[in-house]
């Protein structure tokens, strides 16, 4: 099952690139920039990896984000997923990246996009993994700063994909950013947001009644409400769970009490994704084989999220059909 796994073409939806910083590059980049981190050591880091909630998490990612400085800081990130993604059998990634992280530490946005784009550009190349910007707004933050950044991002709107929308959901509703997605819609650009993670199931409502969104990430305090999860399945609108994130965050105890298994009853169209595999104890291989141990998901199983998944994601139609072919040659 393992090899099957690996195997598995996975289209990874719901990814966050500075979420996937190991220690190890997180202490070469600081060297390299001359960036003090308050670690002494790359195990250092590894135990301090032990947080309680997302706000604590969140301390966390912030502060490892400040060894990124350059575009080969950011290239060299997302050189560093693709690579351990795609020994993972990773065919495509929807990368979120918070510019806002970066621009509030004088790091311009040009930046951040060319290093990234350069990444997907070699990775297409030399790994043959496709891939997807989505540029994801701090919700914690005021909507107006969401705002300047949407507008600040002009030279690159023809290069996202999405915008997105993360970070402490708890008091900070979709609703804050109706301007922001409304401007987004007007520029034709797609829209994603996260909700019902930590916040209540009427958060997913509103970013489907608000927001406009063609996805939902993670989503999975969606059964709170039956009438929510009707509307969702009847308009098969893609929830992008992930479940270790989920187990680290504490949104569940363990793998075992995931909801996972009612949301598959419930007939949703679900997707498989790691959220941030540095900090959250696993990547796309990782996530597949702790649900498929913990739930005992079939091949068939197995072989359906990650359909979803391809059949979902931002990619254009002849990649797509290429991907839907290598999958069910394996069925
Ligand atoms: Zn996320």
């Amino acid at each position: 099952m393992q090899d099957f796994i690996t195997r598995l073409p996975k289209a990874e939806l719901h990814l966050h690139i500075e979420g996937s910083l190991e220690p190890e590059l997180m202490f070469a980049l600081a060297e390299r920039n001359g960036v003090a981190l308050p670690y002494a050591s790359i195990e250092a880091v590894r135990e301090a990896y032990q947080f309680d909630d997302l706000q604590s998490f969140l301390v966390l990612y912030y502060q490892g984000m400040s060894v990124l400085r350059t575009a080969e800081d950011f290239f060299d990130l997302a050189m560093d997923y693709f690579r351990r993604a795609s020994a993972e059998g990773v065919v495509h990634v929807e990368l979120h990246f918070d510019p806002q992280a970066h621009l509030a530490r004088g790091i311009e946005l040009g930046v951040v996009i060319e290093g990234l784009a350069r990444a997907c550009r070699l990775a297409s190349r030399e790994l043959d993994l496709s891939s997807a910007l989505i540029m994801a707004f701090l919700r914690d933050r005021p909507a107006d700063e969401a705002m300047q950044v949407l507008e600040r991002a002009a030279p690159y709107w023809e290069m996202l994909d999405a915008i997105g929308l993360d970070s402490a959901e708890h008091g900070h509703p979709p609703q804050k950013f109706v301007e922001v997605f409304e401007r987004a819609r007007a520029l034709g650009i797609a829209r994603v947001a996260h909700a019902g993670e930590e916040g209540p199931a009427a958060y997913i409502a509103q970013a489907l009644d608000l927001l406009d969104v063609c996805r939902i990430d993670h989503g999975v305090r969606c059964l709170e409400d039956p009438a929510l999860v009707e509307r969702l399945r009847a308009l098969r609108m893609p929830l992008t769970v992930c479940p270790l994130s989920n187990v680290k965050l504490k949104v569940v105890e363990r793998i075992d009490d995931h909801p996972l298994p009612q949301l598959l009853e419930a007939g949703l169209l679900l997707t498989i994704n790691s959220d941030d595999p540095a900090y959250f104890g696993g990547g796309m291989r990782d996530n597949f084989l702790a649900c498929q141990r913990a739930f005992g998901w079939s091949e068939a199983t197995l072989l359906g999220l990650a359909r979803n998944a391809i059949e979902v994601a931002f990619m254009d139609p002849a990649r797509r059909s290429e991907l839907l072919v290598r999958l069910e040659s394996m069925a």
